[in-house]
């Protein structure tokens, strides 16, 4: 029903079937997806795309979801994700994304807490998800392959979207855990569109039917980053890996495909680079190829190697609870006469607040002053920010008594207004009192030619109470000695900031979602000896 005002511009909800229904002014653009269990490349068009979608919708709703129901989805970056995306909440219900690489124990529980009925299941998964549905109440499992093409081949005709309301509950996601127990984040539908607009906006990833999106960060990760949404809205030619996002797998399909845009944590862009450099002309990239980060911080050295191969590296800062994407780094006209050194600086850094994002960045003594170097949390709210954590009362407090969302992440804010993250509050090491930023310290690391990849974290001192202790996983055929990364880092941190040990390991722990798990390495070395 209609509240604005007689007279005005019609209360026209921003939902997804809109966007969906878009698709048929696309309909000769294809969807191109590799299939799960083999290198076989499947293609489709929009417009199979939208009468799968909606044949999914009238299926679903001919099997008894009532508005508001959770489906659960345990599939990779695959065309039936694509169809889920859009299909369940055009007919009213709740695309509940699950991460794939989850403990069991810890799926099932994810699985409960949201109350899921149905599942979609990809069929290589199913070993997967036997592990866990027996702990659930899932009521009926459509698994892809034979059943899922039965299930929506009755497909769409008569059918028709139920009116939605925009604030309803669209998609659902959990956060992956790297800082403890998974909590659940409930998407509006007008959260999603408004957060499409943004992505797709030219000082954002500008991205346009003109482009081939191919998303290497997983669809149970935050939507991807909100970038198949941005994309079909738009009518961009859409790739997806499916399980391969090997640094091959993934610069074959750059290539082959001539993809414009991709996003990814930088775990993944480490290895695309690294490719890259050791076979140069063996893929040949499209000229305008866009690239965004996010995830963990990128260290500045990924911009630079980037840009050599004439890849414009994007960094973003998000969290599954902000949809993702909050803010985004880039360089402002009058910056261009910075030097080269100072312009990746700016580049590296967090980048400031898209349209209706507000940040905030708050220290003890109150809002920090933007000079670059005094520590805050991080706070943010808008229009796609949660505003609470579905059904969990108990975390009411990471929203301050203004409504703030309380990021739990450290920064500095600048002069002209840029995030720079120094550390999610518990990696922050603290020594005699002052903070060291580990980010900062694995950054810079990460620059140095004989390190792949660097973690530095607290570890309990006698005297300091903490001190860094730096993890180093070298190149392929390189040797180093502690010294010579300790003098790197002298060149741009001081004395007491510096690792006072450089343990040398084959490789690091990850998270589910390609993250450093700190959690972990805290704990293998906890009874570590100075
Ligand atoms: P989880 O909390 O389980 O890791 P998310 O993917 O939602 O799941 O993580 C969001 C967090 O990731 C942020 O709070 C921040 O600490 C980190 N992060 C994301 N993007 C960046 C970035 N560009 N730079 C630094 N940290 C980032």
């Amino acid at each position: 029903m209609s509240t604005s005002m007689p007279g005005t511009i019609m209360d026209f909800p921003l939902t997804l079937s809109t966007i969906l229904e878009r698709a048929p002014l696309f309909r000769d653009v294809e969807i191109v997806s590799r299939r799960p269990a083999g290198a076989e490349i499947f293609r489709y068009t929009y417009g199979d795309f939208h009468r799968r979608a909606r044949s999914l919708a009238a299926a679903l709703q001919r099997a008894g979801l009532r508005p508001g129901d959770r489906i659960a989805t345990l599939m990779w970056n695959q065309y039936q994700h694509l169809e889920a995306y859009f299909g369940i909440p055009s007919a009213g219900g709740v695309i509940h994304t699950l991460n794939l690489r989850l403990h069991p124990n810890e799926l099932a529980y994810i699985a409960n807490h949201a109350e899921d009925r149905f599942a979609i299941v990809e069929e290589s998964l199913l070993p997967v998800f036997e592990k866990f549905r027996a702990q659930t109440k899932i009521e009926r499992v459509i698994v892809t392959g034979s059943e899922y093409e039965a299930f929506i081949a009755p497909g769409d005709s008569g059918y028709e979207h139920p009116v939605l309301d925009e604030n309803a509950a669209a998609a659902m996601c959990y956060t992956s855990g790297t800082t403890g127990h998974p909590k659940g984040v409930m998407y509006s539908h007008r959260g999603i569109v408004l957060h499409s607009f943004v992505c797709a906006m030219q000082d954002a990833f500008a991205v346009s039917e003109q482009d081939t999106l191919l998303p290497a960060a997983s669809m149970f990760h935050a939507n991807a980053w909100g970038l198949p949404h941005a994309a079909a809205m738009m009518g961009a030619k859409i790739v997806l890996p499916a399980s391969d996002m090997s640094p091959e797998g993934l610069l074959d399909l750059f290539d082959r495909e001539q993809v414009t845009l991709t996003s990814g944590v930088p775990t993944i862009w480490a290895g695309v680079l690294d490719g890259l450099e050791k076979n140069p002309g063996r893929w040949k990239l499209a000229p305008r190829l866009r690239v965004v980060i996010a995830g963990s911080a990128a260290p500045e050295s990924m911009f630079r190697r980037f840009d050599k191969f004439g890849v414009r590296a994007i960094h973003l800062w998000g969290m599954t609870e902000t949809t993702p994407v909050a803010t985004i780094s880039h360089v402002q006209p009058h910056m261009r006469g910075l030097s080269e050194d100072a312009r990746y600086d700016v580049r590296a850094t967090q980048g400031t607040p898209v349209p209706f994002v507000e940040t905030r960045v708050v220290s003890d003594n109150g809002e920090c002053p933007w000079d670059g170097t005094t520590l805050g949390e991080l706070q943010v709210r808008g229009p796609w920010v949660a505003g609470a954590y579905y059904n969990m009362p108990e975390t009411a407090d990471r929203w301050t008594a203004d409504h703030w969302f309380r990021t739990g992440d450290v920064c500095s804010i600048d002069p002209s207004g840029y995030i720079k993250i120094a550390d999610r509050t518990k990696d922050l090491i603290k020594s005699g009192g002052e903070w060291i930023s580990s980010v900062d310290l694995e950054n810079t690391l990460c620059g140095h030619p004989k390190i792949r990849e660097a973690a530095v974290i607290a570890v309990a001192h006698p005297k300091w109470d903490e001190r860094p202790l730096a993890l180093i996983v070298l190149r392929e055929n390189a040797s180093a000695k502690e010294e010579e990364f300790r003098d790197f880092l002298a060149q741009k941190f001081a004395k007491w900031q510096i690792p006072d040990r450089f343990v040398f390991v084959d490789e690091l722990p990850h998270t589910s979602t390609g993250k450093l798990q700190k959690l972990t390495m805290r704990e293998q070395y906890k009874d570590w000896k100075w």
